[in-house]
């Protein structure tokens, strides 16, 4: 006998529906920092400024340097399902780190944020929300880019504010965001401020690197992963049936007792994918003891059309067309090196 009481289906309204995939898309404060960071990145940001209170919940605010938002784009920018970096025809060619045009909706449902933005050759406008209530486009002020403010995030749904970890924890979830971004982006200066009774103390900061790619690379690596870890690290460089693998990955003397300094990349995406942890151990096996990790920094470029990022709302999994091929890649190429690692230092001891 079935009791439950009989509703008639009804359609859902929008700011409903936008808390409900709000709930997917922002997890927590590191995921909105995570999204605003990425919009700047996809903007073509060369400086971007973040700025969090109370670990995020308190606030959020994003300065960059970017494109800026058009005037008339702007009530766009906070409707669910727009975006300017596809054109919702071919969802196999991406090169941005958006695409879904949740974000800025998501996060205008959850918080009470605040927009302003100018784009070359047009004045600065500002726009607001609260809850999901979009406010109307005002003129501002403002000499470049854009300025995103998010407070008081899951005020509008307190049960997603009350699976908050301590402020600290938040902080250095946001932290850990923004070193992966600056390690995927060695071109472009980032810092983090955590500000407190009006007092803004810098948590990270790294400038812009000089050089070619690979200069830039190593520069980067070293100015987030520690000195230490850049020289104790080998080069990667290897390719198969059109997967490219680079990066540094610590001798290794070198590991760590826990998982923590272990950094994917996938086309440039930030990623925390089990295939490529898995051979990342794989890789290591003959040569660390049990309970301990490798350091790594493994960057993975295919084409377009060789992984799909379109996997979770985070965009944090991927999924390999050929996942064997991936895996095989990243196994030989860290058994390689470290074999010939092996094999130059104990040259050098018994030269
Ligand atoms: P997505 O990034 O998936 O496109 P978002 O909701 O994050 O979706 O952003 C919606 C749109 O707003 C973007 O496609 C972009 O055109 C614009 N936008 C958002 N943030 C910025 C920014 N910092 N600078 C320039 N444009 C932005
Ligand atoms: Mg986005």
């Amino acid at each position: 006998k079935i009791d439950a009481p009989r509703s008639r289906i009804r359609q859902l309204g929008e700011t409903a529906i936008n808390r409900i995939a709000a709930g997917e898309v922002v997890e927590r404060p590191a995921s909105a920092v995570k999204e605003l960071v990425e919009n700047a990145l996809d903007a073509g940001a060369r400086r971007i400024e973040v700025t969090i209170a109370g670990g995020g919940a308190g606030l959020i605010r994003v300065v960059d340097d970017g494109s800026g938002i058009s005037a008339e784009d702007l009530p766009l920018a906070l409707a669910r399902h727009a975006t300017s970096k596809i054109d919702g025809t071919n969802l196999t060619d991406i090169h941005s780190f958006g695409f879904r045009g949740e974000a800025l909706a998501s996060l205008a449902a959850v918080g009470r944020l605040s927009l302003t933005t100018r784009t070359e050759g047009e004045e600065a406008v500002c726009i607001s929300a609260e809850g999901g209530r979009i406010g109307p486009v005002k003129p501002a002020a403002l000499r470049r880019g854009t300025i995103v403010e998010l407070r008081d995030l899951f005020y509008a749904t307190p049960a997603r504010l009350k699976f908050l970890r301590s402020e600290r924890a938040e902080a250095q979830a946001v932290g850990d965001v923004i070193r992966r971004l600056a390690m995927a982006e060695p071109g472009v200066a980032f810092r983090l401020c955590d500000a407190r009774d009006g007092d803004e103390r810098v948590i990270f900061r790294v400038e812009a690197e000089q050089g070619d790619l690979f200069d830039a690379l190593h520069a980067r690596l070293a100015a987030v992963m520690g000195r230490d870890f850049a020289e104790n690290a080998i080069d990667l460089d290897a390719e198969r049936e059109g997967l490219h693998l680079t990066g540094l990955a610590a001798l290794p003397t070198y590991s760590r007792g826990s998982a923590t300094h272990q950094y994917l990349f996938v086309n440039n995406r930030p990623v925390r994918d089990k295939l490529l942890i898995g051979a990342l151990r794989a890789g290591y096996a003959d040569c660390l003891a049990p309970g301990r990790y490798p350091a790594a920094a493994l960057y993975l470029a295919c084409p377009a059309e060789a992984v799909d990022v379109n996997v979770h709302p985070a965009k944090a999994e991927v999924r390999f067309r050929e996942p064997g091929v991936a895996r095989g890649l990243v196994v030989s190429a860290l058994r390689h090196a470290l074999a010939g690692a092996g094999h130059r230092s104990s040259r050098t001891l018994t030269s």
